[in-house]
């Protein structure tokens, strides 16, 4: 076919498809490659379609209602269907749809929103720059922490040591800095100069240790680290305050503040990726306060608009910025879209609504506490090993043979992909939860109340229920006798 007709073909069904998902889902699978996708095993069942959001749940075009347990992408914080950030987006269109920052010009809601992140942050942060997502922060953050040492006449100081199995983004640098082996295996990662330490997962690694001991030792691969590169080499950590990506893995209590002790102890700087647990999702406006750190960076993107529109960047603290400002000169870095004002626009909005409807008190001292209470019930399910929650995260592991602690279950063999099984039943039954290994992990709306919390637990154990069955009818479950012993 010759591509014009091809294209004016592919419009008309794009039209009809408004109501046939059939034929969505074969354009899909001919046009749309999707991302962390494998697309020939996808074309060969079809994507499910996402027609509208409203609150905690969104629909797909079968009309089937999905409890959204993921916030989207980690980052629906103010839930679907909020008609004023359409209104904030639509009215800034109009007025003016874009404007760069380069050409010494700003324009009002970028200002307006630096000031605002400001207000909302730790006391050590003082200016903002903008990108267009949460990797685009962390590349900027590399060559800020760079440029700071440079500056100061350290040239050698440019390694940035990050954890394994940390989710940083997927640009060439934010992959680096990511830990993710299966994203290091493809394209020549990671980038010169940034090495990784193990991660702080009690339940992986801390048999035979309290959770407290398990902390200070995980903090101390650091300081090991930094004595094996040399401390006049380091440049800075980074690592999210509570793993995301890897499978929501929160770190004990004595974890972050051993690592800003060694941090300080050789001057390196602290860098927290707030992607995911900022603007309320550990119940303080960032998670660094969660856990009493002070970094000297953030990175944030995703609940800064609730997802509505692509908007990133970095908090730069004082320490930083002062030395950028004083002595830099041109920074020579930045993106089209740095301060988009619709983007902007959309931020302020949603910043709003987490103020009015008091979103990070809520979760902080109400829900929150509502939500460990309920998730960790999931615990005395006969599937599980242990069920853990932070704020508006939570985390539950599938065994095969449960035990006192997670440290004496038998684990299932990870080649029967017992997490992806779960997952379809948890999707086919209308939740969404999502699987990394046999750890399946929730980080829902922000606005849930009590009752939706009981829903969705509800839903989760009903699902579980399922898994089970089915586990049991493929001969993956112990027999109920010798499963049952030990509980
Ligand atoms: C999602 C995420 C990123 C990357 O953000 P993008 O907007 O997808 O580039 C970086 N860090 C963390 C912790 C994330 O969860």
């Amino acid at each position: 076919m010759h591509s014009n007709t091809r294209a004016s073909a592919s419009r008309q069904s794009v039209a009809q498809a408004a109501v046939n998902t059939r034929v969505i889902q074969e354009l899909d699978a001919a046009h749309y490659l999707h991302p962390f996708t494998d697309s020939k095993a996808l074309a060969s069942h079809g994507a499910r379609v996402m027609v509208k959001g409203e609150g905690i749940y969104i629909w797909d075009s079968e009309g089937k209602r999905l409890l959204d347990g993921m916030s989207g992408l980690w980052c629906m914080n103010v839930g679907y269907g909020r008609k004023s950030i359409a209104d904030a987006v639509y009215a800034q269109m109009q007025q003016l749809p874009f404007y760069n920052s380069f050409f010494q010009t700003t324009n009002v809601p970028a200002v307006q929103l630096a000031a605002k992140l400001v207000e909302i942050s730790p006391p050590q942060f003082n200016h903002v720059f903008f990108t267009g997502s949460g990797s685009e922060g962390n590349d900027t953050i590399i060559r800020m922490v760079r440029r700071y040492w440079d500056l100061q006449g350290y040239q050698d100081r440019h390694v940035i040591i990050s954890r394994h199995n940390a989710y940083h983004g997927s640009t060439m640098a934010g992959a680096s800095l990511g830990g993710m082996s299966g994203m290091h295996q493809q394209g020549g990662l990671p980038i010169p100069g940034i090495v990784h330490i193990g991660q702080p997962y009690y339940l992986e690694g801390g048999k035979g240790k309290t959770p407290e001991e398990f902390g200070i030792e995980a903090a101390s691969w650091l300081e090991k680290k930094i004595l094996e590169i040399g401390a006049d080499k380091v440049a800075a950590f980074i690592g999210e305050p509570v793993q995301g990506a890897g499978g929501v893995i929160i770190p004990p209590a004595t974890y972050w503040p051993e690592i800003q002790r060694i941090c300080d102890k050789y001057g390196i700087l602290l860098i927290a990726d707030e992607v995911i647990c900022g603007f309320g999702r550990l119940g303080h406006w960032f998670g660094s306060e969660y856990f009493g750190v002070k970094p000297d960076l953030m990175t944030f993107a995703k609940g800064v608009t609730s997802g509505y529109v692509p908007l990133g960047g970095v908090l730069v603290g004082d320490r930083v910025a002062d030395v950028l400002i004083e002595k830099g000169g041109d920074f020579n870095h930045g993106f089209t879209y740095s301060g988009h004002p619709v983007a902007c626009a959309a931020a302020l909005e949603n910043i709003r609504i987490i103020e009015e409807e008091k979103l990070v008190g809520r979760v902080r001292d109400d829900t929150g506490p509502y939500l460990k209470r309920k998730f960790e019930t999931l615990a005395n399910h006969l599937l599980v090993g242990a069920a853990e929650t932070c704020g508006f995260v939570a985390g539950l592991n599938l065994v095969q043979k449960k035990a006192a602690s997670l440290h004496d279950c038998r684990l299932f063999d990870a080649k029967l992909d017992v997490g992806m099984i779960c997952r379809s039943h948890m999707f086919n039954n209308g939740m969404i939860m999502r699987a990394v290994g046999e750890r399946m992990i929730i980080a829902p709306p922000l606005i849930m109340a009590h009752a939706e919390i009981d829903e969705m637990v509800d839903l989760i154990r009903a699902c579980l229920d399922m898994t089970l069955a089915d586990l049991t009818q493929r001969g993956l479950m112990p027999a109920p006798a010798q499963a049952t012993e030990n509980i």
